[in-house]
């Protein structure tokens, strides 16, 4: 299918212009880029209620054992250790806390931790673990406090939720003066150009393999996209940056052949992207993942 067949099929979710373009397909699903905004999504979105379903009873099946462990201890402390050098600890809402592992380490490092997690057992594991009480919400169930947070965290969540502009507005109520949003998300820009040369590729197996190292949720957010949402929710000083990697380089759910792909991936890239990052003076962010943090003025 080509770009100048099926432009303005249909409308952008956030934006609601008609420019929009065939990207890639994932499994015989289209995904659509808007010109205007520089959203990438589903052309045919699943349903919410169908979303909801997913996150309450199956996700944290399906991915809890990648939840655990060293490998995400490594980039919850990295985060840490960026949100430290930024202002003073205070009251902190992780929002899709999961098993609560991120708000056990901020709390040993002084934070006033609170936490909201659509999934009752991550909740459990959250409690008898770390003795740590999640909210057992939807986002649109929870009370949103107003001005009380000092920080407001969410770690591979945003493009897991149908409305990502709707729950940034409500963080940016939910923050004091001078409070703080820290964003973690795969790069959407990478991922979607990656998605399209696998898309390219005619041999079926190769294709299947490639496609286990790349994501694409409900959403792609691109450094463009994600910058303009923040600043329209009211956000300014947004500093965008490429995510360190784990340490530890293998997912529970993967085979040793995923494995090993990974682990080269992760060893040779580093180096292009911080000289990228470097180079561009912050304006080219080429790791799988990226970290955006933004002030409520
Ligand atoms: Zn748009």
């Amino acid at each position: 299918m080509t770009q100048s067949q099926d432009i303005a099929l249909q409308v952008c979710p956030y934006c609601k212009s008609p420019k929009v373009l065939y990207s890639f397909c994932i499994e015989g699903n289209e995904i659509r880029r808007c010109n205007t905004c520089d959203l990438i999504y589903r052309d045919s979105p699943i349903s919410k209620t169908r979303i909801l379903s997913y996150y309450r009873k199956h996700y944290y099946q399906q991915w809890g054992q990648d939840q655990k462990g060293p490998y995400r201890d490594d980039i919850y402390l990295d985060i840490l250790s960026h949100i430290e050098g930024l202002g003073k600890k205070g009251n902190l809402l992780d929002i899709g806390a999961g098993n609560g592992q991120f708000l056990a380490l901020a709390q040993e490092h002084g934070w006033k931790i609170q936490g909201q997690e659509i999934s009752s057992e991550s909740c459990q594991v959250a409690m008898e673990k770390y003795g740590i009480l999640l909210r057992n919400a939807t986002l649109k169930e929870m009370k949103w406090e107003q001005n009380h947070y000092d920080l407001i965290t969410m770690v591979n969540v945003l493009d897991h939720l149908p409305d990502p502009w709707w729950v940034l507005e409500n963080a940016f109520q939910a923050l004091k003066k001078r409070g703080l949003i820290y964003v973690r998300i795969p790069n959407g820009h990478l991922h979607s150009i990656l998605y399209r040369i696998v898309d390219a590729i005619p041999i079926a197996f190769l294709k299947t393999k490639l496609s286990k190292l790349l994501v694409m949720h409900l959403y792609h957010l691109t450094p463009q996209f994600i910058t303009s949402l923040l600043r329209a929710k009211g956000f300014r000083s947004v500093i965008i940056n490429n995510s360190k990697s784990s340490k530890v380089s293998t997912y529970p759910s993967f085979n040793k052949l995923d494995n090993l792909c990974l682990l080269m991936l992760k060893k040779s890239f580093p180096a292009i992207v911080n000289m990228a990052y470097k180079i561009s003076k912050g304006r080219v962010t080429l790791s799988p993942s990226i970290y955006i943090y933004a002030v409520k003025p």
